[in-house]
């Protein structure tokens, strides 16, 4: 595409609740993808904008970073999405895929703030935002099965709901900036291929 409202290689951001499997879903999606051929890049939100508070001293790990001033976390969340873009122009070409894994909202220490604001998507001139999502208990439940993580600060029945409802608000109003599509896929207990099956006819509906 050349009209400029979208990248050469197509661009998906993939939303959800902490802890309902995002990242999971997503590494089964490149097997799958593999073969058929297709390319997908994956690359982390999380994992830009932590490399860049380590090399400044700002945190020790990735959960510490939604407890930064929230000037800081503005300045990190715009970083990341111009270095993503960066080094997925350099990887991928047309018919390639960019996967974002990301958040569509915050739980901040101080309050829910929005993880697709309108200057990340008009970087990321996203073809689709994908929303991985479980059941309350089933998210509840991955999210304290996985000790690799600190997640506790979201493991209530109502923080996950209002996460949930809040993913989708946003992911609706950022589509609205890029037209961009928005799909739900249910990544049931057990059923992680399903999941990324879904996730692949998205990808293959744009290209
Ligand atoms: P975060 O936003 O915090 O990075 P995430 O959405 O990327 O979270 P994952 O790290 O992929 O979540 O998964 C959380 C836990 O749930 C992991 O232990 C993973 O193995 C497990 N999990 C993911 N999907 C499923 C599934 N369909 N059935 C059972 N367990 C699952
Ligand atoms: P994750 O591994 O996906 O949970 O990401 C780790 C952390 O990175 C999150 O808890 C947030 O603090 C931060 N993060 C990820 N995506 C975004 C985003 N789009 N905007 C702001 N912060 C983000
Ligand atoms: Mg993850």
């Amino acid at each position: 595409m050349k009209n400029g409202i979208r990248h050469p290689f197509i661009v998906i951001i993939a939303l959800g609740v902490p802890g309902v499997g995002k990242t999971t879903v997503l590494k089964r999606t490149v097997e799958l993808a593999k073969e058929k051929n297709i390319k997908i890049v994956i690359k982390n939100m999380g994992d830009y904008m932590l490399s860049e508070a380590l090399r400044h001293g700002m945190v020790k790990n990735r959960d510490e970073l939604r407890y930064l001033k929230i000037r800081q976390q503005l300045e990190l969340q715009l970083y990341a999405a111009k270095a993503i873009i960066e080094d997925a122009s350099k990887e991928l070409g047309e018919g390639d895929v960019l996967i974002v894994d990301t958040h569509a909202v915050i739980k901040t220490k101080y309050g829910y703030w929005t993880g697709i604001p309108k200057q990340l998507v008009e970087v990321f001139k996203p073809d689709a935002f994908i929303i991985v999502e479980a059941s309350i208990d089933e998210i509840i439940s991955r999210q304290l099965r996985d000790t690799s993580r600190y997640r506790v600060d979201f493991a209530k029945p109502e923080i996950v709901k209002e996460l949930m409802d809040l993913t989708r608000r946003n992911a609706y109003s950022a589509a609205l900036f890029t037209s961009s599509l928005v799909k739900i896929v249910v990544n049931r207990e057990g059923e992680v291929d399903r999941a990324a099956r879904e996730v692949l006819s998205v990808i293959e509906g744009i290209r």
